[in-house]
């Protein structure tokens, strides 16, 4: 099976450069002085349209044939991928359709539309809408960019990688979060081709982890959706998995799972220590930290992966106290 390598990263790295931002890298003294050791945030949440998934649906969009655009692109999203592809295809004048299932926040909705794409909003879970996606491809021929199982892709999230590379050379540990492990993956391909000595670890919400359930299980395995406040994190990585297991089983070092009380107490910290606002999935690891879940001591990175999340969930989740 062909593999995405680091000059597929590289590769990305050219291309999308210009369509998004060399994330900033800072020092969360807060955090650091609270958990007695050095806790760095990567800043993904900054990105346009409020998730790292514009990097990767990018190098996707750019990577495709006039053939391949001229029917219009459709993926399913469990909320941020949707909006990315939405924007990057906006971009090039190309048509995007996004499936999302009812358990995508109203937000996420709203978010896919404001940047130019087309909705359609049908099934229980990501599965369901996935197969609603699939039918659009066969029916219409419109080119499925998939989430993360896609090698543009992970190559566009490795770009991540290349930027903590280049801006950290000495940490400690690395906290990716993780769902169908397109970001982690390509993060690895990218810290592995850099020498990185770091440990690094990703990151999921304890119900529904459908890749640390499939490493278990040493093979692909579907997991049922359940609502967490990770909503981004949802969705198997599925059956016919290509592109991520195999790369996240051979090159992570570790994969915690952390509950929703300790994301939403991430989240809080997050909100009064930093004043930043992001959505519960950004927030696992900083609460696989606090939690004392991670098997990694030293100057840790977190990466805070998206801010999309609706206002009155942010509300109630920062005036709460447990
Ligand atoms: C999609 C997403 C993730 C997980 O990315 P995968 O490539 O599916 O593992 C993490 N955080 C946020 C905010 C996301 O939107």
């Amino acid at each position: 099976m062909a593999k995405v390598d680091i000059k597929d990263i590289e590769n990305a790295q050219d291309r999308i450069k210009g369509h998004i931002i060399h994330s900033p890298l800072i020092n969360s003294g807060q955090l650091s002085r609270k958990l007695g050791r050095d806790v760095l945030l990567k800043l993904e949440f900054l990105q346009e349209t409020g998730s790292f998934k514009l990097r990767g649906a990018t190098n996707a969009m750019l990577s495709l044939k006039p053939s391949e655009r001229e029917f219009g692109v459709v993926t399913a999203s469990s909320g941020n991928h949707g909006p990315a592809l939405a924007l990057a295809a906006t971009r090039l004048g190309v048509k995007s359709t996004i499936c999302l299932s009812n358990l995508v926040p109203k937000n996420k909705i709203l978010n896919v539309r404001s940047n130019g794409g087309t909705t359609c909003v049908e099934g229980r879970d990501y599965d369901e809408s996935l197969d609603v996606c699939m039918q659009l491809v066969k029916d219409k021929n419109m080119h499925l960019v998939h989430p993360f199982d896609n090698p543009s892709v992970v190559a566009g999230a490795g770009t991540i990688g290349l930027e903590l590379a280049e801006d950290a050379s000495d940490v400690d540990c690395i906290l990716v979060p993780l769902s169908g492990g397109g970001l982690l993956a390509g993060i690895a391909v990218a810290l592995k081709a850099r020498r990185s000595k770091a440990r690094l670890i990703g990151v999921t919400m304890e119900n529904g982890a459908s890749m640390v359930q499939s490493l278990k299980a040493g093979k692909p395995i579907d997991v049922q959706e359940v609502e967490t406040i990770a909503d981004a994190l949802g969705g198997n990585i599925g059956l016919d998995n290509n592109w991520t297991f195999e790369t996240v089983r051979d090159l992570v070092d570790d994969c915690v799972t952390v509950s929703d009380n300790q994301i939403k107490e991430a989240m809080r910290a997050l909100f009064y220590n930093e004043g930043m606002m992001v959505e519960g999935a950004a927030a696992v690891g900083v609460a696989a930290l606090m939690s004392g879940t991670v098997d990694c001591e030293g100057r840790a990175i977190c990466l805070l992966s998206g801010r999309n999340i609706a206002a009155e969930t942010f509300l109630d989740v920062i005036s709460q106290n447990s």
